[in-house]
Formats: structure tokens, sequence, C-alpha cells
């Protein structure tokens, strides 16, 4: 037997809507990945046919990489796409048609979109949290006779908030959620919302926001059973609130305890966990996916959006609250642990996993 020092190859992933908000933080992340290579972007017929380079405003932070640059914009049609990954930052316009097609055709489809987040047999999945809901996939190809598959990610402001609220459910469980966001404008996309009606402002509205958050949060913490998922029975009230802020989505939350427990208590439980066992280590993992601070002023978006390079949740000013049993506020990278960054470590985990074919 001989044994190769060459590094294994990496997987070809396509993303489609690379050229909008996080579409883009998708081609930053995979640029350097260790085990997956950008080899397709995909967004609307206004792109396609494009370079990635004209067609991409590109707001992603540091330079677009040249590897990205250079490719050309494909339509989103799973026959013009052969790569197995195919992450999805569509808008949900699109999104509700183009990822069954790409699922019925063999693409596993990681996705960002609302569309199809709440079917039962649609894994919602953070890599720390539920990994195990992966296992509804099998049900999932069975009844809808795909070959592929659709995971998806939840939106943005729940994430955030189950982060933290998954170690206070598995000590000491959960009755009652009230949660008041204060979301980032690149959470709109881009443009986003016109600058004239958030600077200097707060909008106390972001359409079908609230919903999803109630709905999602209970999902992320509800059980897989029998090839579908049962979410989790407690109450969720959520306010959303669109702020001048760019990046990091801002969530304070006061929560009813199903079993007795204080504010240090609850301190230690968001301290000392690390999440799922299956996540730990992949590439995209941070070292620590919450992170307590004791400073009385902090989390802040501004100072603490990019702890754990934007995969960390910050959560501090976990304190006794008078009406439910504890409060607390989160801040977490809409756009990386909301969402791009959050999908690429489900997929890292679904390799790790064996749940996908190609090596
Ligand atoms: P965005 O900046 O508006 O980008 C939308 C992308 O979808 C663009 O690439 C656009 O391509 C493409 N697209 C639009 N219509 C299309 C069509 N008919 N066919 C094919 N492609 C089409 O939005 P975003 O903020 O990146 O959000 C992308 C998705 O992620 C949305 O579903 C959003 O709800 C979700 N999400 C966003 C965040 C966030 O913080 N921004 C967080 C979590 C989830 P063109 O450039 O060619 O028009």
């Amino acid at each position: 037997m001989s044994i190769s020092s060459s590094p294994p190859r990496k997987r070809r992933v396509a993303v489609l809507g690379a050229t909008g908000a996080v579409g883009q933080t998708f081609v930053r992340l995979l640029a350097d990945h260790p085990w997956f290579e950008l080899a397709e972007v995909a967004a609307s017929e206004r792109s396609a046919g494009k370079p990635y380079a004209e067609a991409a405003r590109w707001i992603g932070g540091t330079s677009m990489p040249q590897s990205a640059a250079d490719l050309t914009v494909l339509p989103c049609d799973p026959r013009q796409i052969t790569s197995e990954i195919v992450f999805s930052a569509l808008d949900s316009s699109a999104a509700g048609e183009a990822e069954p097609a790409f699922a019925r055709a063999g693409h596993v489809v990681l996705t960002n979109a609302k569309n199809h987040r709440m079917a039962p047999d649609v894994p919602l999945v953070i890599a720390e949290v539920n990994p195990d809901h992966l296992g509804v996939l099998d049900a999932q190809r069975r009844g809808r006779r795909w070959s592929g598959a659709i995971v998806a990610n939840g939106n943005c402001a729940s994430i955030v908030a189950t982060l933290p609220l998954a170690p206070i459910q598995q000590r000491f469980g959960i009755e009652q959620i009230v949660i008041a966001t204060m979301q980032a404008v690149s959470g709109a996309g881009y443009p986003g919302v016109p600058s004239l009606d958030i600077l200097g402002n707060v909008i106390p509205y972001i359409a079908d926001e609230e919903p999803k958050i109630e709905s999602e949060v209970q999902k992320f913490l509800g059980t897989a059973e029998d090839g579908a998922i049962r979410s989790a029975e407690f109450t969720v009230s959520a306010h959303a609130n669109r702020v001048p802020v760019e990046y990091g989505h801002t969530v304070c939350m006061s929560v009813r305890l199903r079993e007795r427990g204080d504010a240090a208590a609850v301190q230690q439980a968001i301290a000392e966990w690390r999440g799922a066992e299956a996540a730990r280590g992949l590439p995209s993992a941070p070292g620590c996916p919450l992170v307590l601070s004791s400073n009385p002023d902090r989390p802040q978006p501004r100072r603490d959006v990019e702890t754990g390079r934007g995969m960390s949740v910050v959560v501090g000013r976990v304190r006794a609250d008078p009406v439910f049993d504890v409060k607390l506020v989160a801040v977490g990278h809409n756009v990386i642990r909301g969402a791009a960054g959050a999908s690429v470590l489900n997929a890292e985990l679904m390799v790790r996993a064996g749940l996908l074919g190609g090596s």
C-alpha cells in the first residue's frame, strides 16, 4: 500500500445569490477554505453571463478574492451547476422554486432563505445546538423523492437568540421567552433600508420577522422524531427593530425557566457550554460558540461582532428578571454567524458525518 502525502482533494461548491450581502460573505469565507473550493457562482438573469467582478458590487470588506472575480456568473439552473454542495443566499422570491429544483437534481442545498425552514422534514440546524436534526434527511429524501436535499439555516436574529438559549434549555428547561431585537441594516441585504429612513432612527417593524423568530427558536430547540422535527413547547414573544448599525444583531431576552435557577447558575451554564461534540474542531467552528462578558456595558455590536471570526455570540448582562427569572443580552454577526458562516459550518458537519456523496 502506498501512502500519499498530498492533501485530500477539496470539494467543489457553488453559491447561489452570490452577488448579494450573504452571497459575498460566502465568497469571502470560501476563498481560503481548507475543505471547499468555490467553483461556481450564480445569481439572477441580471447578473448571469457577467464576470463576478462586474456583477457584484463588492461590500465584503477586504478586497474581492481573485479566484472569485474571474468566475462567470451562471443562472440559477441546476442543469448548469455541477457542484454537489450548493450554498444558497437567494432572495426568497427565487428560493421557493429554485432550491427544490436543485435538491431534485441531486444537489445538497444549504439555504439561508425563509421558504423551506419550517417544513417538518427540513432540518433547521445550528451545528453546535441540534446536529441530530440532520437525521430527518432520510425521510426528506424518501418523502420528496429527491436524490439531493435541503438543509436550512435560521433567520439571522433567530440564530443569535438560540445559541445562548441552548444551554439554558438543556440545564433548566424553558417555559416562556420575550425577545426584543435591534437588527443591523445589512440584515436587509444590499442596498437594503434607504439611508433617509434609518440614519438617526429606529424602525420598530421588519416584515415577517417576529413570527419567524418565534417559530424558528422553537424548532431549533425541538426534537427529531420519526423523520420529522417536533418544535419545543415553550412560548416565545418577539419584538423586531431595525437600527442604524452596519453589522451585528443585538438580542435582549427575558426567560422563564422550567426548573429553579438564578442568574449565577444561568451564567455558569452559558460559560461552560461548548456545544455539541459533533461540531467541535470543524474548520469554521469558533473555539467558544458563546463568549460570556462580565463587562456591564457589553456586548456591543461595534466592539464584539467579530469575536471568534464572527462565529461566536457574545452574551452579557445576565441578571435576575423581576417578571420572568433571568434576562440577558446577546450580539452576533448577522451575515457570518447568522447566515454564510453558519451554512459553511453545517456543510463541514455533514462532511464529517458522511452525509455528502462525493469526496
Ligand atoms: P441581497 O443582498 O438582496 O441578495 C439577493 C441575491 O439573490 C442576489 O445575489 C440576487 O442576484 C439574487 N436574486 C434575486 N432575485 C433572483 C432571481 N429571481 N433569480 C436568481 N437570483 C436572484 O440579500 P441578502 O441579504 O444577501 O439575503 C440573501 C438571503 O439570505 C435572503 O433570503 C435573506 O432573507 C437571507 N438572510 C439574510 C441575512 C442577512 O443578514 N442579510 C441573514 C440571514 C438570512 P442579483 O444581484 O443578480 O440580483
